[in-house]
């Protein structure tokens, strides 16, 4: 069995609690390792290392290059284990072997995407009155606690952990306590390349006590977290003693809007990937699902035709499609959701059940679920439930479905089908929310910025906006002609 330990100051650690949590299989509730249970001790410890790390210069004063040079070496031995990475990711979270390949191999791009942006222009200057010259540049923030959920264990890490490093700060990294395998493999790596011990740390735990000592902590200029939104009100709160910079990457509801003139074949099939790819434990899930009236009855008999074959099974099968849910108390509060959902009135049209037969029962595995005849004011079609159920909204023109996209606290994604390109250019426009897509569902780049409006979150992940997000910007003046300015008198 094996015991994950934490990596402080470039060393693998026990915890000193001496206490190890069980790591399941959702699959088949085995017990896959036993993890480091970290407390505030540890959480402590790491972040004075980070924080000496970071006042040394040891990372912020390397060349540009040569940081770039750690982030290419990190990339090119994740891409070697890249198999044994994406086995070991599906034995952890559950999800197809298929998805998770494309998660490491998504995790190796970002990290040759920051190490190639490092060495880019940087900054700019102002003309301003002679004989002054204004010029801007950035600068590490410091210290960045990095806190991340379970649904994309490697790659939510690689996010935080490839444009923190290339700005030059220094990291408190914190895997979920859920799903911390892949994030071993991770610091296994980042120990062989050699970058200098202190840079950057690992520490595992419950949320509650290493995630909260990470935002709390006067020691940690800068908090990044993707998780819940409820938790990320916790830490907002948690950061306010020094200000810390924050980055929450939040929960969402978003809508898929399909109109009548949309390409039925793309759409049915988009319908499918945006909710049931990953069981719909992914923060951009089209889990409200919104059909123009006219074609409603149609795309559902076909919908519901199609998830009801969707091969639901355990992540290592070449036949599965899709896995089961991360784990047991997920899957109840999923079940619990379809329970209210029925409570409410919506009418069950696809699954809805725990799936119980061939021996999946030890498992998590929940049917592909569907409800129509919804209303907004729902909870199933208010709030996230991170599963695989879709609930279906029903609009009649485009100034309904706009209404009802909008219609939630959340903001992160949404998606749009129809032939009529000027109008899925109009609705997408109105549309409150940052990860937005036409005619398709999901497709996302380490180029572009991730995030969203509303309880989405603050700020945004990749591309040029997520490098910036771990900078400071300072302004320098000079002044080309020194003399007095003679403002007081001699
Ligand atoms: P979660 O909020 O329960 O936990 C996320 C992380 O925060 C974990 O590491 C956890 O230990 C830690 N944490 C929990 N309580 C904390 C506290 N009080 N202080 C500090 N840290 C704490 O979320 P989850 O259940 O692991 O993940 C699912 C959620 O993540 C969903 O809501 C999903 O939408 C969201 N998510 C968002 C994005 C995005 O990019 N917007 C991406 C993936 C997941």
């Amino acid at each position: 069995m094996k015991k994950l330990k934490m990596y402080i100051n470039g060393k693998w650690e026990d915890p000193s609690s001496g206490e190890f949590r069980d790591i399941i299989n959702p699959a088949n509730g085995e017990i896959i390792a036993k993890a480091a249970e970290g407390d505030i001790s540890d959480a402590k410890k790491a972040i004075a290392i980070a924080r000496e790390a970071f006042d040394s210069g040891i990372w912020s004063d390397l060349l540009a290059v040569e940081r770039a040079a750690f982030l290419y070496a990190i990339a090119d031995k994740l891409e070697k284990r890249a198999g044994e990475i994406s086995y070991l990711e599906t034995l952890d979270n559950g999800k197809p072997l298929h998805e998770t390949q494309f998660d490491v191999a998504d995790a190796v791009a970002c990290f040759r995407y920051y190490a190639g942006m490092v060495t880019k222009p940087d900054g700019v200057t102002y003309q301003v009155p002679d004989p002054m010259q204004a010029m801007v540049v950035r600068e590490p923030v410091g210290v960045c606690g990095l806190i991340v959920p379970w649904n994309y264990p490697l790659l939510m890490s690689v996010w935080k952990i490839a444009p923190a490093l290339a700005a030059g700060n220094t990291v408190v990294f914190k895997p979920s306590e859920v799903t911390p395998v892949t994030a071993q493999c991770l610091f296994e790596i980042i120990e062989e390349v050699g970058i200098p011990a202190g840079v950057i740390n690992m520490v595992m735990g419950a949320g509650k006590t290493v995630g909260n000592e990470i935002a709390e902590s006067l020691d940690v200029d800068k908090v990044s977290f993707t998780g819940g939104t409820a938790t990320g009100r916790h830490i907002m709160k948690a950061a306010t003693g020094n200000i810390k910079k924050i980055s929450l990457e939040l929960g969402g509801k978003s809508p898929n809007i399909i109109f009548a003139d949309a390409d039925f074949e793309a759409a049915i099939d988009y319908a499918l990937f945006g909710i049931y790819s990953g069981a719909g434990q992914v923060c951009s899930a089209g889990s409200r699902l919104l059909l123009e009236e006219s074609i409603h009855d149609q795309f559902i008999e076909e919908l519901v035709k199609r998830a009801q074959k969707i091969k639901v099974g355990p992540g290592h099968d070449d036949e599965t499609e899709m896995g089961p849910l991360v784990s047991k108390g997920h899957m109840e509060k999923v079940l619990s959701y379809i329970e209210i959902g029925k409570q409410e009135g919506a009418k069950l049209v696809c699954g809805g059940s725990q799936i119980m037969e061939d021996g999946m029962g030890a498992g998590y595995f929940v049917e592909p679920t569907i409800f129509i005849n919804t209303t907004p004011d729902m909870r199933i079609v208010r709030e996230e439930i991170f599963g695989p159920v879709l609930v279906v909204q029903k609009f009649k023109d485009e100034e309904e479905a706009v209404r009802l996209a909008n219609d939630t606290d959340y903001g992160l994604a949404a998606g749009v089908f129809s032939q009529d390109g000027a109008k899925a250019l109009r609705v997408i426009k109105k549309i409150r929310a940052g990860i937005t897509w036409i005619n398709c569902y999901h497709p996302t780049y380490n180029e572009a910025p991730w995030g969203g409006y509303k309880q989405s979150g603050i700020g945004r992940g990749l591309g040029t906006f997520g490098y910036e997000e771990f900078t400071e910007v300072k302004q320098i003046n000079i002044n080309l002609e020194v003399q007095p300015t003679g403002w007081f008198a001699k």
